[in-house]
């Protein structure tokens, strides 16, 4: 069978690690879509670029040389050939990747570009990640998935994740990241027939089982 797996939910939701190991677990492929927005905005910030400047950010996007590792476990990010895989990850990218993100040109661009990804995926499926994969990306999707958890579960993570005590600042961040993002796209409720799984009480092991379930 050939299966495209949609799943959607907001930043600490643990989105990105339960589904590359879903993924690894059913010999799927898997597409972080947040790494390319991450990419475009490292990009940017590499060229020079005022990320406030629509019009400046969304001239980026039509020579984006980008590649992404679809497999689960080679996972990489490029821009122009150079690895960049660890850098998207820095404080400085996720500061602004909001701002990049909500550039119309940028999200078309990017979108078409996650359409073509998934359409060359290889056998048997995909786990595509993202915000609006539900809805946008891929809203006819097989399989639509929202990750929730509590605010106070997020960050519980993200901290863990960081190996640091969540600080006012990480939780304001974390916060005002979401609001920004929210504004775009609505990655709170699900859509119309999208199943909503809530991690807040579950640990790794049980949310990739219970996504693996559905
Ligand atoms: O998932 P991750 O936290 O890496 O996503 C980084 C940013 O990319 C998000 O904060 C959001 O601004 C943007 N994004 C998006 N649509 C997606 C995936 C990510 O706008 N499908």
């Amino acid at each position: 069978s050939d299966l495209i797996v949609a799943v959607d939910g907001p930043a600490g939701s643990g989105k990105s690690s339960v589904s590359r190991e879903a993924a690894r677990r059913l010999g799927f492929a898997y597409l972080d879509t947040g790494a390319a927005y991450r990419a475009l905005a490292w990009h940017c910030l590499d060229e020079g670029v005022d990320v406030e400047d629509a019009v400046a950010v969304a001239a980026r996007v039509p020579g984006f040389d980008y590649a992404i590792g679809m497999s689960p476990d080679r996972y990489f990010v490029r821009v122009g050939g150079e690895d960049i895989t660890p850098d998207i990850r820095e404080p400085r990218v996720t500061a602004v990747v909001s701002a990049v993100a909500r550039v119309p040109e940028v999200r078309a661009g990017l979108t078409e570009l996650f359409r073509r990804l998934v359409a060359e995926r290889p056998e048997p499926g995909v786990i595509v990640e993202g915000r609006d994969i539900t809805t946008v990306v891929a809203p006819d999707a097989a399989v639509r998935v929202l990750l929730t958890a509590t605010p106070e579960a997020r960050m519980a993570r993200r901290s863990a994740e960081l190996g640091a005590k969540p600080t006012e600042s990480m939780t304001q961040q974390l916060a005002s990241r979401d609001a920004q993002d929210l504004k775009v796209v609505d990655f709170m409720n699900a859509a119309e027939g999208v199943t909503t799984l809530d991690s807040t009480e579950l640990d790794f092991e049980q949310t990739v089982q219970a996504l693996i379930d559905i």
